[in-house]
């Protein structure tokens, strides 16, 4: 009994922690995004498979804090969300790539959208007028949405996403696959792109069961007039396997990592892999 209230102490401790983490993170992002040069934005290369062109990049935050250094999204993305700073971060991610898209007429610029923004009503207009003061073309944004964002405010999410594309502007389920009912998705949304997950891509081998499931998801996404991206490519036989299978576009290390906007600019007019 004893043992079993200290680790209720303990456990107790460990969320008090979690929470103080929590909230000092909280603090810090807020000075971050009143401060110049803390934040900035990544973009990875987006691949076309069968001609392995260039064709986009998908924006990416960094945090580089003054004393904690380099801190990883999947460390504050969730804290942003849960304290309504992701609306402030998302714009600022919007607007960065936007205004380096327009630089770049032709390449898709995808940014990642979390569910919170999707779900605030007013997003839809806070996004067309970053449009309009950037100059950047719809038809050359995408937005990655996760299947989760569309799972607790159908309505919102839906008249958003319609909004979205009457104006060009294209829409791709992210980290597919994942979720416990990606399949309702694809009828229920309007989707251009369905996004395999890494953890499919890792395991590609042949013979493995992934190979069986991706060449489904190819199959069905293609049925429905959607476009396949594949992400977290980091071997060349991997990507043998998905140009095999048909993937549309190709994502990961193999290429390149997220690289700064200077990187993506060189990139664009010439990669280097
Ligand atoms: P995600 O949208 O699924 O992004 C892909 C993640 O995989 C990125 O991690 C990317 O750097 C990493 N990655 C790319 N290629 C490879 C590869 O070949 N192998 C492996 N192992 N990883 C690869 P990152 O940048 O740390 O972002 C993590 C997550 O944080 C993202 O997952 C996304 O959910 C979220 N995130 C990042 N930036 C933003 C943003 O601006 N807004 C929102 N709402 N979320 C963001
Ligand atoms: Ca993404
Ligand atoms: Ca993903
Ligand atoms: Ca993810």
């Amino acid at each position: 009994k004893a043992a079993g209230r200290n680790r209720a102490v303990l456990y107790h401790d460990q969320m008090d922690q979690q929470l103080q983490t929590q909230h000092w993170i909280e603090g810090e992002l807020r000075k971050a995004l009143k401060a110049d040069g803390q934040l900035s934005v990544a973009y990875q290369p987006l691949v076309a498979a069968s001609s392995q062109q260039t064709v986009g990049a998908e924006a990416l935050v960094r945090w580089t804090h003054p004393t904690l250094g380099r801190v990883s999204p999947a460390r504050f993305i969730p804290v942003a969300e849960t304290s309504g700073l992701i609306e402030e971060l998302g714009t600022f991610v919007l607007r960065q790539a936007c205004k380096m898209g327009v630089r770049h007429q032709g390449k898709r610029i995808a940014v990642n959208i979390s569910p919170t923004q999707l779900r605030n009503p007013a997003f839809p207009q806070a996004l067309f007028s970053v449009l309009r003061e950037t100059g950047m073309s719809p038809e050359n944004l995408e937005l990655e949405i996760t299947e989760s964002i569309l799972l607790d405010d159908e309505k919102t999410a839906n008249s958003a996403l319609t909004a979205f594309r009457e104006k060009g502007i294209r829409i791709a389920l992210d980290d597919f696959g994942t979720g416990y009912s990606s399949l309702n998705y694809l009828k229920r949304y309007p989707v251009d792109r369905i996004k395999i997950d890494q953890s499919f891509v890792r395991q590609l081998n042949e013979g493995h069961a992934s190979v069986a499931i991706v060449q489904a998801l190819v199959s069905l996404a293609h049925a429905m007039n959607m476009d396949v991206t594949a992400e977290g490519v980091e071997t060349s036989e991997q990507a043998r396997i998905l140009t095999q299978l048909r993937c549309n576009t190709l994502q990961g290390y193999l290429f390149s990592h997220p690289i700064d906007e200077a990187e993506i600019s060189a990139w664009f007019a010439e990669p280097e892999y």
